[in-house]
């Protein structure tokens, strides 16, 4: 049962907000209005907080009635560099920014809750909402750890959650272990011997070299990595030459690389660099190749997967939370509150996905999405509810 009722006034309330946020989109790091606007709704509820940490981020903090643990609830708070395509009275008012990851909707639930339990401490401990910034490739998560978060703030555990189209609305998906993939940049750079595209004899052609490199890493998860294993190795930037006659001295390859486990990135990271010096050595060429961390690996621990399951199931039913979705290949910042806490992440449902649906139903990062606004109490119900079964 949702503590935080559909139509209630706090729902009335929480739409404003996420639609205030939705108009005011800001990039990584700089989500100042976002952290003014967040901040000006929790002062107006005596809730304290400090600022500035990973420069925009906020933790705000509630003590319950009697003493006990502390706990860390985390939402992030920045939007994407797309130009958004819907319609609707709350769209984007900044150009070429858009809460297309419904980073406005995961604010808002998380100040919800806050809202709520100010009026409502009867638990034991304490609990710090975490506003993170910088989840879309800026790693908030990451630079909050490193300015140590939970020295200044500790926790027995912290918790994450995000929205997923495809999932229905009112149902969660909780995973025992890994949720979401690490995440390396891949960069290649082949370096051959220009000249005349007309006397191929007289150089060392990159871009021939480049293709077979590009044609041979696709066997790389499909014959190195074992079958019940995940990888993903995709090449999705070519960089050589600048006139139709002329051969050019280099080619550059960028690509990502998604994996679970160390030792599976680090097999096909030496696979990798395996064919791109055979290949570029065996055509008389040189090579270059990196692979550039980016977020490791969510990876929650079941125990709090199970705390996080059986809140959910109080909210939403025990049907409605699915534990078997498989995880994806993309990746999520809040690994590196996970690598340096206990704690879980989970997915709440944003509602199915129609075909012919251009708006709502759109899956992340698209010029069509939005954040559900009837998910709102259910999200935030979930956090209320994990408070109070994890600090009674
Ligand atoms: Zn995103
Ligand atoms: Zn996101």
């Amino acid at each position: 049962m949702s503590t935080i009722e559909k139509k209630s006034d706090l729902h009335e309330q929480m739409v404003s907000w996420r639609h205030h946020l939705h108009q005011h989109p800001e990039l990584s790091f700089k989500e100042e209005i976002t952290s003014d606007y967040i901040a000006s709704v929790l002062e107006s509820h005596g809730i304290e907080m400090h600022r500035g940490m990973a420069v925009t981020g906020i933790i705000a903090t509630i003590h319950g009635q009697k003493k006990g643990g502390v706990i860390g609830l985390r939402a992030d708070m920045d939007a994407l560099p797309l130009h958004e395509q819907n319609e609707f009275s709350h769209k984007s008012v900044h150009d070429g920014k858009m809460h297309a990851c419904g980073h406005d909707g995961h604010s808002t639930m998380l100040l919800g809750a806050a809202v709520y339990l100010k009026e409502n401490n009867d638990f034991s401990g304490t609990v710090h909402f975490i506003f993170q910034p910088a989840e879309e490739g800026g790693g908030g998560g990451r630079v909050m750890v490193e300015e140590g978060i939970f020295d200044k703030f500790p926790c027995q555990a912290v918790y994450g959650m995000h929205n997923f189209p495809g999932i229905a609305e009112g149902q969660f998906a909780v995973h025992d272990t890994a949720v979401m993939a690490a995440n390396e940049t891949l960069k290649i750079s082949i370096i051959g011997k220009g000249g005349h595209a007309a006397m191929p004899e007289q150089c060392i052609d990159p871009v021939v070299i480049g293709a077979q490199i590009i044609n041979a890493l696709q066997s790389v998860v499909a014959r190195n990595v074992a079958p019940l294993n995940s990888a993903v190795v995709s090449i999705t930037m070519v960089d050589a030459g600048y006139a139709s006659n002329v051969i050019p001295n280099e080619m550059n390859l960028t690509g990502s690389l998604r994996y679970f486990t160390k030792k599976v990135g680090d097999g096909v990271k030496e696979n990798i660099k395996n064919i791109v010096n055979g290949i570029s050595g065996s055509m008389g060429a040189t090579a270059t190749f990196e692979s550039i961390p980016n977020y490791p690996a969510t990876i929650n621990t079941p125990k709090h997967a199970d705390l996080c399951a059986k809140a959910a199931a109080m909210v939403v039913g025990n049907n409605n939370v699915l534990r078997s979705e498989p995880p994806t290949m993309g990746s999520e910042d809040f690994a590196f509150l996970l690598n340096a806490s206990e704690g879980a992440y989970i997915w709440i449902g944003n509602g199915l996905v129609p075909e012919d649906s251009p708006r709502g139903g759109c899956m992340l990062h698209n010029t069509q999405y939005d954040f559900n606004d009837e998910i709102l109490p259910i999200g935030s119900s979930y956090w209320v509810q994990l408070v109070q079964n994890i600090l009674k």
